[in-house]
């Protein structure tokens, strides 16, 4: 066979071909901007070549700071294509874990949203390695044409071609971008409006090169990077249009709600391009009832996110029955999917798909569907092999081992936990120039930190990630089985169970509650309906009701804060 590379560029130029007048939607803060993959395809060849302008070489790392939207996707095949690394720079990280990626990943070039840039200001005398920071917003269409703001960003830089601030003349930039700190700065729309629409891309790129890279939270200290490969990625998305998982299509419409900088927006942007789906992306901080208007208006048939999303969206679902869905897939990943906000989609008509990845993974690794035959089963028992994490993604290998014993599996009975490894060509085999690689990667095998069973039939279902475990007396206890049991309560919005340090049984549960708004529930009930359920040492010594469950900045609940606030609860 062909060794031809599998690099991004086959991905872009496919969908040029056959999808050029397919749409791409964003919600703005004053309406929406559309248009077409034709566009789309020509101010993208634009920006690779101002990026090339202003000095941006093959391997170089351009960070993105950003939203979802049309600009962002852009970049998205601007960078890679080019062969530059796109960085999806995490925006709700702490000042410290943005200033040390930044740094770390030795950003040449940023593009920031003008909305976020108040976020990155502060910051602007450490991004030592930034060359010029490219301010993404409506302004900055004309251009003065002086070089006005002396040199450019690298060698044969971009002058001062759309180039803003320090005295710069860039006439259509907004007042908030002219005075920012962060220099040199430039107009991403003047810089397209002087970029090249035939610019060409390398043919020569090789597959296993970088184009992108993430950084994910570590448990201690700094978030640990991603790098991810053009054959790496190019499979992944591949995978996302199997019957058997995602089914993306020409035919869908398709709405990643989970940020685009969260593990590549979980590969929907890639895939939505290559298979020409049309495209929706909601733009700035977008509230439930500004999602389902969206899902609703363009006809949204796939929308992802992480499950408190679709907890706060079906509130808007539920008061909202008159707004028609065309949703053939609410995708749901990133925590566990409790079986109660299943059901409650499904009864709206809406059909609910449980995933599980890790940015380590691109991040698709197991996807839940039911095997034909299990479609006979009862509702019950479909539900519950719906809320596993499901069938490990064709072309990757899956083992789950014994604690500390790498090398014995558990037996694949659904009872047997150990920790899940993942093997395969979309799975990082380390952390970018990172010494706690070999913590996670070893033996050839990703380390995920999950625990897990695996049945007969290879069904995963995550027990808990190692460090939410709750170990009381010497025997485990799963937080996410009592929160899902907790969230099955009629009044119960959210749920977290935590362990808390305990005198006699060195840990024991502590549950989190939320109650929907104008509902509650006596902690006895709630306790009682643990009770039927779990054996009694499961059972939390206490329940709080809480406003909120604190949340991590890709929307997980923050069981750390939880932890470290409440560690003397039970000290007595
Ligand atoms: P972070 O570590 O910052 O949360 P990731 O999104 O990469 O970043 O987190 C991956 C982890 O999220 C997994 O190791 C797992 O613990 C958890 N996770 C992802 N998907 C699911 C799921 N469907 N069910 C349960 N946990 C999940």
């Amino acid at each position: 066979m062909m060794e031809t590379p599998l690099i991004m560029r086959h991905l872009f130029e496919y969908s040029q071909i056959y999808y050029p007048q397919k749409e791409i939607v964003t919600r703005t803060p004053d309406g929406e901007f559309r248009y077409t993959y034709r566009d789309f395809g020509e101010r993208t060849r634009r920006l690779s070549s101002a990026l090339a302008k202003l000095g941006v070489e093959r391997g170089d790392r351009v960070g993105t700071f950003a939203w979802n939207h049309h600009r962002h996707l852009e970049a998205y095949f601007a960078i890679p294509c080019m062969g530059a690394v796109l960085h999806t720079i995490n925006i709700r990280l702490s000042p410290e874990h943005i200033t040390y990626i930044v740094n770390h990943a030795e950003d040449k070039v940023l593009l920031v949203d003008e909305g976020l840039l108040p976020l990155l200001e502060p910051l602007a005398d450490q991004l030592q390695s930034v060359k010029a920071f490219i301010i993404m917003g409506e302004g900055g269409v004309q251009l003065d044409g002086e070089d006005a703001a002396g040199s450019g960003a690298g060698e044969g830089g971009a002058g001062g071609k759309g180039r803003i601030g320090a005295g710069g003349s860039e006439s259509g930039a907004s007042d908030r971008a002219r005075n920012t700190p962060l220099q040199p700065a430039y107009s991403y729309e003047a810089l397209l409006t002087e970029g090249d629409p035939a610019f060409s891309y390398p043919d020569d790129l090789e597959e296993n090169a970088p184009m992108g890279m993430c950084y994910t939270s570590a448990t201690t200290g700094n978030p640990k990077g991603v790098v991810y490969s053009h054959r790496g990625i190019y499979l992944h998305t591949m995978a996302t249009g199997l019957a058997n998982t995602m089914a993306l299509s020409e035919s869908d419409v398709i709405m990643p709600i989970v940020p685009m900088f969260h593990a590549n927006a979980w590969g929907l942007p890639f895939a939505a391009v290559w298979f020409g789906a049309k495209m929706v992306l909601p733009g700035p901080a977008p509230s439930p009832s500004a999602l389902l208007s969206l899902i609703a208006k363009e006809g949204v048939t796939v929308a992802a996110g992480v499950p408190t999303v679709w907890l706060g969206l079906l509130q808007e679902v539920e008061t909202h029955p008159e707004q028609k869905l065309a949703l053939r897939t609410v995708l749901c990943g990133g925590s566990a999917a409790p079986p109660a906000l299943i059901q409650a989609y499904e009864q709206h008509g809406i059909p609910f798909q449980h995933a599980y990845g890790m940015t380590e993974t691109s991040p698709l690794a197991t996807f839940a569907r039911l095997q034909t035959y299990q479609t006979a089963l009862s509702p019950e028992e479909q539900l519950s092999i719906r809320a596993t994490q499901g069938m490990l993604v064709p072309g990757l290998e899956v083992r789950v081992v014994k604690d500390d014993e790498d090398d014995e599996d558990v037996a694949w009975d659904g009872r047997e936990m150990g920790e899940l490894l993942l093997r395969g060509p979309w799975i990082a085999d380390g952390y970018y120039n990172d010494e706690r690689s070999q913590d996670a990667f070893r033996d050839g095998w990703l380390h995920t930190g999950d625990v897990a069973t695996i049945d007969e039939e290879g069904f995963v279902r995550l027990v808990d990630r190692t460090k939410d475990l709750v170990k009381s007396g010497g025997e485990w206890i799963s937080s996410v089985d009592l929160e899902n049991a907790l969230m099955a309560h009629p009044a119960v919005f959210e749920a977290a169970v935590v362990g808390v340090p305990h005198p006699k049984w060195d840990e024991r549960p502590l549950a989190f509650v939320v109650f929907k708004p104008g509902q509650s529930a006596a902690k006895e009930e709630l306790l009682n309906s643990l009770r039927s359920r779990f054996a009694k040492w499961w059972i939390p010594d206490d329940i709080l009701i809480i406003d909120e469950i604190p949340k991590t900045s890709v929307g997980k609940f923050m069981k750390r804060t939880l932890r470290e606030e409440y560690q003397g609860h039970y000290a007595g």
